[in-house]
Order: structure tokens, then sequence, then C-alpha cells
């Protein structure tokens, strides 16, 4: 196991080519530090790694204030009470899949007169167990994020239901970029984000429109999680 920040950097730098170079430049790199330490997260700016993601509140509270120069993405199932921590150093929350979530988040951000970046969640695989706003929903929800002025949608975020074979999320992905597509027309506006597609299958996801993939594991595994 590696223990200096060199032999870290090492490591980070060779699969860091390995992935950007399956990466049009459209395509941003958020890379997902939850499994990770601050002090291994914090050596992601210096190899120009700017896009960081953590699915709970509290522990991209923590990094956030130990690692500057960073736009963090909240990419991970958000209940009320942690809104307003989450605002204070997220630049993009993914996942917002329900009404009452998204009138919070827009209630807060109207309070701090920034509109909020959102992307609305979609549980396009339809497994129960998966987060994300039922795909019959999406109109209702997306219509009334342009009504609130709290918020600015910006696309859509889908999770695919995890597989040996990564063809098989490729009409996951699919019926995601159809929805937002179908979206534009509806209400008549600019939907650039997809965020779809993590370690196991960001090149179909990229191939299907991805303009966010979420990558944690490909970047961290094997990498310590201690210090905590
Ligand atoms: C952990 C996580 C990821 C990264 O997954 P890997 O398979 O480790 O790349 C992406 N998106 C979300 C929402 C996550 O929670």
């Amino acid at each position: 196991m590696p223990q200096t920040d060199d032999a870290l950097r090492r490591i980070l730098a060779e699969r860091l080519n390995a992935i950007r170079a399956d990466l049009p430049p459209t395509v941003t790199l958020v890379a997902v530090t939850k499994t990770v330490s601050a002090r291994v997260a914090g050596l992601l700016p210096g190899l120009g790694v700017t896009n960081l993601g953590e699915n709970r509140p509290q522990e991209l509270a923590r990094k956030a204030d130990a690692i500057p120069n960073v736009k963090w993405h909240m990419i991970g199932h958000l209940q009320r009470n942690k809104v307003d921590l989450t605002l204070a150093h997220a630049t993009l929350i993914h996942s917002i899949d329900s009404e009452r979530l998204l009138r919070a988040v827009a209630a807060a951000g109207a309070k701090r007169g920034v509109p909020v970046p959102i992307l609305l969640e979609i549980n396009c695989s339809r497994e129960e167990a998966k987060g994300g706003l039922p795909v019959l929903e999406l109109p209702t929800l997306a219509q009334l994020a342009t009504t609130l002025p709290g918020v600015q949608l910006r696309g859509l975020m889908t999770m695919a239901a995890y597989t040996d074979d990564p063809e098989a999320t490729r009409p996951t992905f699919a019926e995601l970029r159809q929805l937002r597509d179908a979206l534009e027309q509806s209400l008549g506006i600019a939907l650039p984000e997809l965020s779809m597609g993590m370690s196991n299958d960001y090149r179909v996801a990229v191939s299907e429109g991805a303009t966010l993939v979420r990558i944690g594991s490909s970047l961290f595994s094997g990498l310590e999680s201690d210090e905590i």
C-alpha cells in the first residue's frame, strides 16, 4: 500500500491518464472521493482534477474545508435538513429527486440570493432500490423547477444498474439523453448537462452523450481510506 504523497501521486497520475484518454474534452471528470481521505483527495487539484464529488453532506463539507480550489459536486441522497450545509460548499447538486427536496433547495437558493445549479436524478433503470425520480414524474418536476427562481435547472443525472457487461447500460443512458432532449423541446430551455457513467460504464455513457462522469473506484481502488 502506498504511503508517501509522491507514491500516491504517481499512481493517481497513471490512472488519470488512462481515464482521460477515453474522455473527449467536452466531458468533465468528477472524481468521487467518498472512499479516500482528504489527504488523498487533496492531491487531485495538483494533477489537474478540480471537480470532486461526495455523496454525504458532512463529508463534503469536511473535505471542502480541507481542500481549496475545487468545485464540489453533491452526488448522493440529500435530506432537507442538510441543504444549507451542502449549499455552503457545492457548486452543483446532481441528486434532486423529489418535489419536497426541490422546493427546499429552491427556498435556500432564494434566501442566499443565488440560484442553485441542479440536476434532476432519474431512476431510468427502474430498480426499486435505486434512488431517483420515476421517469413518469420528470415532466412535472422539471416544469416546476423552471418556475422556481432559487434553482437553475442544468440537466439530468442517472445511475445505471450494476452489471458485468457495461454494454447493458446503454439503454439507460440513451433514455436519459432522450428524456433531456424531449424536455428541452417542451420547456424551450437548454439543459446542457447529462451526469451519467461511473467507473464500470463511463465509456458507454460518454458515447451516449454524458457531459459529467462520476468516477471513484477506477481512480482510488486499493488506496487507503485512513486518516478520518
Ligand atoms: C460512489 C458513486 C460514484 C462512483 O462510483 P465508482 O463505481 O466507484 O466509480 C458515482 N456516482 C454516485 C452517485 C456514487 O455514489
